[in-house]
């Protein structure tokens, strides 16, 4: 019903409330995140808090505020053993809230102060929260910025880091798999999409993964690519806002990233290489427009050293074999 989810929503709104003042009244905890450069009129942006290092003293303040645990478990905030015994599920974490487009707590992300896995827990599926609903950060981009692009990045610290170093256009898909419903998101709030992940495997796939739903929900998008091992929090924090714009300024538009995605692993020295390259590209190029085409068949027949006309030639039957299969 409509009353139990503004009941969640209040609940949200509280334990925030209850965290952030944790947070403020634990110096040791806020050294964390000033020695990661986070400043504190950023963690009053963020709502940043603190989860205590105990089993209910959240369960304890939302019992106080008349919630029922019932609705607390309900909304993640706690969790019921198989004994049955209720208890907080964050503890010892810095705390991240999760915004709704209109700006309302509708969740919670939770880190570690130090290296324990998991780095990171986060609130459950609960009648306010579909994780692949929503990005991170889009309230504050659309209050703070009027830059027509987005930047999407994977983690709340990425996204804190660079707000406070004065880029605003930015959103987070918090680590998991891009879904259409995002993608739609962020098409209807930007004109073009930078893909910012980290410089990891992990980043790497995800960035691959997401240029495919993307390109398929009709988003303009570009790929950022950072020095390997680090993180767009890490580059920002050295590098400064101007080296961030730098980096914005040479992402690759779609089909040069996939060029050299293709490039991974061959030797174009080598015959081979230079054979399974340009088959491999054949097929991609054959999904483009015929002016897109004709530009990169240009460079791929430089790349390769191999005439047009025979890459053209490949394409060709290419086609002629496929329009058989289907006849
Ligand atoms: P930090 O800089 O604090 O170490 P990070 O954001 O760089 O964190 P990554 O490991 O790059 O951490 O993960 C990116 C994002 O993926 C996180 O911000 C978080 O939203 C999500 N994530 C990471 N680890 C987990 C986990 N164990 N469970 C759920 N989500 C996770
Ligand atoms: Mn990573
Ligand atoms: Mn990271
Ligand atoms: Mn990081």
């Amino acid at each position: 019903e409509k009353d139990k989810l503004e009941v969640f929503y209040k609940m949200h709104v509280d334990a925030a409330r209850f965290f952030f003042q944790n947070l403020s009244n634990n110096k040791e905890v806020r050294e964390y995140l000033y020695k990661r450069g986070i400043k504190d009129q950023t963690i009053r942006s963020f709502g940043l808090g603190y989860a205590l290092n105990s089993w209910d003293s959240l369960l304890k303040y939302l019992r106080s505020r008349r919630y029922k645990e019932e609705d607390i478990v309900k909304c993640g905030l706690a969790t019921k053993s198989e004994k049955g015994k209720v208890y907080d599920r964050f503890r010892n974490r810095i705390i991240f809230p999760v915004f709704d487009i209109r700006g309302r707590v509708i969740a919670f992300g939770a880190r570690v102060l130090d290296d324990t896995k998991p780095k990171y827990l986060n609130s459950p599926e609960t009648p306010i929260y579909n994780k692949g609903t929503h990005l991170y950060g889009l309230n504050f981009a659309k209050k703070n910025s009027k830059e027509t692009s987005l930047v999407m990045v994977e983690g709340y610290m990425d996204l804190i880091s660079l707000s406070q170093a004065g880029i605003q256009n930015v959103v987070a898909s918090l680590g998991t798999a891009l879904t259409k419903i995002q993608g739609r998101l962020l098409r209807r709030n930007s004109e073009e999409v930078y893909i910012c992940y980290d410089a990891d495997t992990a980043g790497q796939k995800a960035t691959v993964r997401g240029l495919e739903i993307l390109q398929a929900e009709g988003v303009k998008v570009k790929v950022v690519q950072i020095s390997k091992g680090k993180d767009p929090d890490d580059y920002v924090r050295e590098e400064g806002k101007e080296g961030f714009l730098k980096l914005l300024e040479n992402a690759l538009p779609l089909m040069e990233y996939k060029l050299i995605q293709e490039k991974e692993g061959l030797n174009l020295d080598s015959d081979e290489g230079r054979i399974t390259y340009t088959k491999r590209i054949a097929e991609i190029l054959n999904e483009l427009d015929p002016i897109e085409k004709e530009v990169y068949l240009q460079k791929v027949s430089e790349d390769a050293g191999i005439s047009e006309r025979a890459i053209r030639k490949y394409m060709g039957n290419q086609n002629e074999n496929s329009s058989m299969d289907t006849s």
